[in-house]
């Protein structure tokens, strides 16, 4: 039993799964909870199937709800959904004997989409999880238990001129190869005539797409099918001792490469025109820096991927560019238009009188000699998801060409998986995006309570946040909760003092490289002091205006090439977190209050020095926002206490609120709120401008 096997690949070539099987743990299961356990245990591991791949399924008995007589049920994962995350409801269950039963309806290969319609008049107990269009492979084949996986071992022989010899080499005729069909009833047909001629065979490679395999029971399906990539990577690792990968080295990694994908990427993303804005994911990782290294990288990356699941997330190819002309802005240009031209071409070529229209022609892979891997997407995750898939197309590439030569998916068939007409109806009923998916934030003084609440409201709305803060512990608690929150993709955190010139240009240049450049800036590192004027030190003085005149600037100097990038795709917005004293004067807060005003003045030189990169740029002054402020949680707190004559409990909580004209507490998330307001497309018409949520406060009208 080996209860805790490592999850991750080796660095290069191809991994060994090892069973997760604990029969403790299947013990007193019930048979679709079996299915669930295999499942999930076949998920978990990334050498057997990648996010969303395979699929797995039972032939369960089961008492027909409407007669009470026992029938026979397919349990098989449904469309949609990972086998690693699922949980029982992701299983589609359906009669088998209906199943069975539609091979009436069939006429041939062009009623493969006319089958997929039948699929839900034979669902069981009114299960709403569609079935998948992989259904037919297990409904027809006759075996209780039945797996269908493509991990990158597998479609290394399945993309191979050498893989059928190979599927002979290793197991001897025990595993059958069925030529490339695309996934349908079709295929469901010729392999179940295929087992039917071949009796005794243990599974079948599907070729350029993965292998299918079953047993009599939950448990031997699982060692099956994890014996059996275990064989094809040992086979392949064997091929590939000794023998230098894609034809060896043309040319080393570059040390700089970092800085060179943090100021690439904002250039390339402001390129990607015509489409919504994109998040960018970039890797450089070993195996990717082999490749895109390597002699053969051009020639195979033009090949284009080989499983269907690959290039549905990476596009037929990828771009790849000269690392010598990084610098040269119009060479990325021509060379982002010639591949948009060439997709177009492609979907020319390949379309069908009633093919969808064209979508997006941008590349989804771009590829760096030198540098590394970035991949261009809607949101953050189907950025990172892309990206991976294109590792897992790397190794499937290498041991390929170990075992001859590299096959990539014939055009027409890629093309007609991308255009499948069913795939489009799907899409046009995914529900529309929310406001801020596709745009990057930066906020500082992340780990604050204006801060926090900021980031959530822009990570709610769908924006990528990179949370910036000087002090490292509390920045590390607020990132953890988000990540709980939001999911790990969206968000990073950097430490940053915003009066360090250095580290400013640390975080942005983090903020390109982790996400692709900048949409949003939210300035809101701030502090607070209370000191009569003759009692108010240089040092004091000098602070304030550090941090909250001098922040602002180096935060928004830096933040003005990132976004000048994206003036053709609607523009970007600063915000800067101002207060009610930088407009209305305070007794005993010169330094602060002179600082702030700064800031408000600076917000207007901005915004008329950035309106024609169509960089907006406005302040939204808070009063009082005590709750959750770490600013009020100090000295600042008794200073104004003392100020007012008041103690620094509830009392001054309730002097604030009854000060307001409102009589109402101003919270972190009112001010969030406006910081939404002027971060998205809502204000698009707004600069220049200072919105006060303070509550009414007569002294701070704006006139
Ligand atoms: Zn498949």
């Amino acid at each position: 039993m080996n209860a805790n096997p490592s999850t991750s690949l080796p660095a290069i070539g191809f991994a060994v799964p090892t069973s997760r099987w604990e029969d403790a743990v299947a013990a007193g299961k019930s048979p679709p909870e079996l299915l669930l356990y295999r499942s999930n245990q076949l998920g978990a591991d990334l050498s057997v199937t990648n996010f969303g791949g395979g699929n797995t399924s039972a032939k369960l008995p089961g008492t027909d709800p409407l007669t009470g007589k026992p029938v026979q049920v397919l349990w098989v994962k449904g469309s949609g959904g990972d086998l690693g995350s699922m949980k029982l409801d992701g299983f589609a269950t359906l009669y088998q004997e209906k199943l069975i039963g539609l091979e009436a309806h069939y006429g041939g290969p062009q009623d493969d989409d006319r089958m997929v319609g039948y699929l839900p008049h034979c669902t069981f107990n009114l299960n709403p999880r569609a079935a998948s269009i992989d259904t037919p492979l297990h409904s027809l084949l006759p075996f209780a238990h039945v797996d269908h996986v493509h991990p990158d071992a597998i479609i290394a022989l399945a993309a191979s001129t050498g893989g059928e010899t190979a599927t002979r080499e290793i197991w001897g005729g025990r595993i059958g190869w069925l030529p490339w069909k695309r996934p349908g009833y079709t295929l469901g047909v010729q392999l179940r005539d295929y087992v039917a001629a071949n009796p005794g065979i243990e599974g079948v490679m599907l070729a350029g797409h993965g292998i299918i395999c079953w047993a009599d029971t939950a448990k031997d399906c699982y060692e099956h099918t994890l014996a059996l990539i275990a064989d094809a990577a040992n086979h392949l690792n064997r091929q590939l001792t000794g023998r230098p990968a894609f034809g060896g080295q043309r040319q080393p990694a570059r040390p700089d490469r970092a800085a060179v994908a943090a100021a690439l990427l904002p250039r390339l993303r402001g390129l990607m025109s015509g489409a919504r804005r994109k998040l960018a994911h970039f890797t450089d990782d070993p195996a990717t820096l082999e490749f895109v290294c390597s002699a053969d990288c051009q020639r195979l990356a033009a090949i284009g991927t080989s499983c269907p699941d690959h290039f549905l997330r990476t596009k037929i190819a990828p771009l790849t560019l000269d690392p010598a002309r990084l610098e040269d802005e119009a060479y990325l240009a021509q060379s982002l238009q010639a591949y948009r031209a060439g997709y177009a071409a492609y979907y020319e070529r390949c379309k069908h009188a009633d093919s969808p229209a064209m979508r997006d022609a941008n590349p989804v892979i771009v590829l760096v000699p030198g540098i590394g891997r970035i991949a261009f997407a809607a949101d953050r995750t189907t950025a990172r998801l892309a990206s991976e898939f294109y590792g897992n197309a790397i190794n499937v590439m290498r041991g390929a060409q170990a075992l001859g030569g590299y096959l990539g998916l014939d055009e027409q068939e890629a093309f007609d998986i991308e255009y499948w007409l069913l795939e489009e109806a799907k899409l046009q009923r995914m529900p529309p995006p929310r406001p801020l998916v596709g745009r990057i934030a930066l906020v500082t003084g992340g780990a604050g309570g204006i801060g926090a609440a900021t980031a959530a409201r822009l990570l709610s709305e769908g924006a990528c946040v990179m949370l910036a803060d000087r002090d490292g512990e509390p920045l590390e608690q607020v990132r953890a909760g988000f990540a709980r929150r939001f999911g790990a993709d969206p968000m990073r955190a950097i430490v940053c003092d915003v009066t360090d010139e250095v580290q400013v240009q640390a975080a942005f240049e983090a903020c390109a490289r982790e996400f692709g450049g900048l949409d949003i800036l939210v300035a809101n590192a701030g502090i607070a002091s209370s000191a009569p004027l003759e009692e108010t030190t240089l040092a004091l003085w000098r602070r304030n205006h550090d941090v909250l005149a001098e922040g602002y600037f180096l935060t928004a100097r830096a933040a003005f090439p990132l976004m000048k990038r994206m003036k053709e795709q609607g523009g970007t917005s600063i915000v800067f977190i101002g207060s009610k004293n930088g407009v209305a004067a305070a007794t005993n807060a010169s330094a602060y209050a002179s600082a702030k005003a700064a800031a408000n003045h600076l917000a207007r030189c901005l915004a008329l020095e950035g309106a024609a990169a169509g960089i907006r740029v406005n302040v939204v002054n808070p009063d009082a926002v005590i709750r959750g402020s770490r600013i009020w949680d100090g000295d600042w707190r008794r200073e104004r206490a003392g100020a007012h004559g008041i103690d620094a409990g509830a009392e001054l909580e309730e002097h604030y609120r009854q000060r307001s004209m409102l009589k109402r507490d101003v919270l972190p998330e009112d001010i969030a709120e406006a910081v939404y307001f002027f971060a998205g497309d809502l204000s698009s018409k707004s600069t220049g401008n200072m919105l006060n949520v303070d509550a009414g406060n007569a002294q701070a009208f704006t006139r």
